[in-house]
């Protein structure tokens, strides 16, 4: 194989490895998001149902005063009933403090209601609140867990970003340029192996005997494609058997 070829090897196995915990990482915060909206829908509820028992009491409140003032009139009027010298007046009067009265007592009933359903809404809250707490508690080691995994990937990420920047500098700038181009063409995946039996890896092309030859005796083009998918060809070598699924599907070796 080329020189070239050799030195884009070594950047191809630190993007797979960048790839690799990309993917490695993409679950998590995806997770905490559901985990988030879990607790959130529970949350938006008892807020909700918060809300409901406020009106409630307000207007429990609002009736209360009003029975109040009811009350004051009512005395007020009893106490003119001594004044009140017509019997046909006094009547009127009587029967304007019974319309009243009976007013108070429908008053009062409403506000039983409320009450009634003020304590429904404190027993549904109660309870939202509950699950809350329990739901929390079930995902806190979760929780934990993912936050501490998103930051050792993100130490990864950073020695590996480290590691790329260091294998770049000694790579020719337009093979460079060429690996690049494919791998944002390649879903990421700007190299294949060639097997013994002469046919690409990733697509499966048998490649021509020619360029199979140019290949294995390194005298040709600086960089060989494969004339399908135009992926930089280099010749399989026997992968490691703690190689991952990643590494294989590129016929990488890693070690
Ligand atoms: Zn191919």
């Amino acid at each position: 194989m080329a020189n070239g070829t050799t030195a884009l090897m070594e950047l191809q196995a630190v993007d797979l490895d960048i790839r690799k915990l990309e993917q490695a990482a993409s679950g998590y915060p995806a997770r905490l998001q559901e985990i988030e909206n879990d607790l959130g829908g529970d949350r938006a509820a008892s807020d909700q149902k918060q809300a409901e028992l406020d009106e409630i009491d307000s207007q429990r409140r609002l009736i209360e005063t009003q029975i109040q003032m009811h009350k004051e009139q009512i005395r007020k009027w009893e106490s003119r009933l001594t004044d009140i010298k017509t019997p046909r007046e006094y009547a009127a009067l009587s029967r304007e403090i019974d319309i009243a009265k009976k007013g108070i007592r429908n008053q009062e009933e409403e506000i039983l209601n409320l009450m009634e359903q003020a304590e429904a809404l404190n027993s549904e809250i109660e309870l939202i609140e509950r699950t809350i707490l329990e739901k929390e508690k079930g995902y806190e080691a979760e929780r934990t867990e993912l936050r501490q995994k998103l930051s050792m990937l993100e130490k990864d990420r950073e020695t590996l970003a480290a590691r790329r920047e260091q294998v770049v500098k000694g790579i020719d700038r337009s093979l460079l340029s060429t690996y690049e181009r494919i791998r944002s063409r390649r879903g990421g995946i700007a190299m294949a192996a060639v097997q013994p039996g002469g046919a690409c890896d990733a697509c499966r092309l048998r490649i021509p005997p020619q360029l199979y030859n140019e290949l294995v005796t390194g005298r040709g083009a600086e960089l060989i494609q494969c004339p399908s998918c135009h992926r930089i060809l280099y010749i399989a070598v026997a992968t490691d058997s703690n190689d991952d699924g990643d590494a294989k599907d590129a016929g990488m070796a890693r070690t």
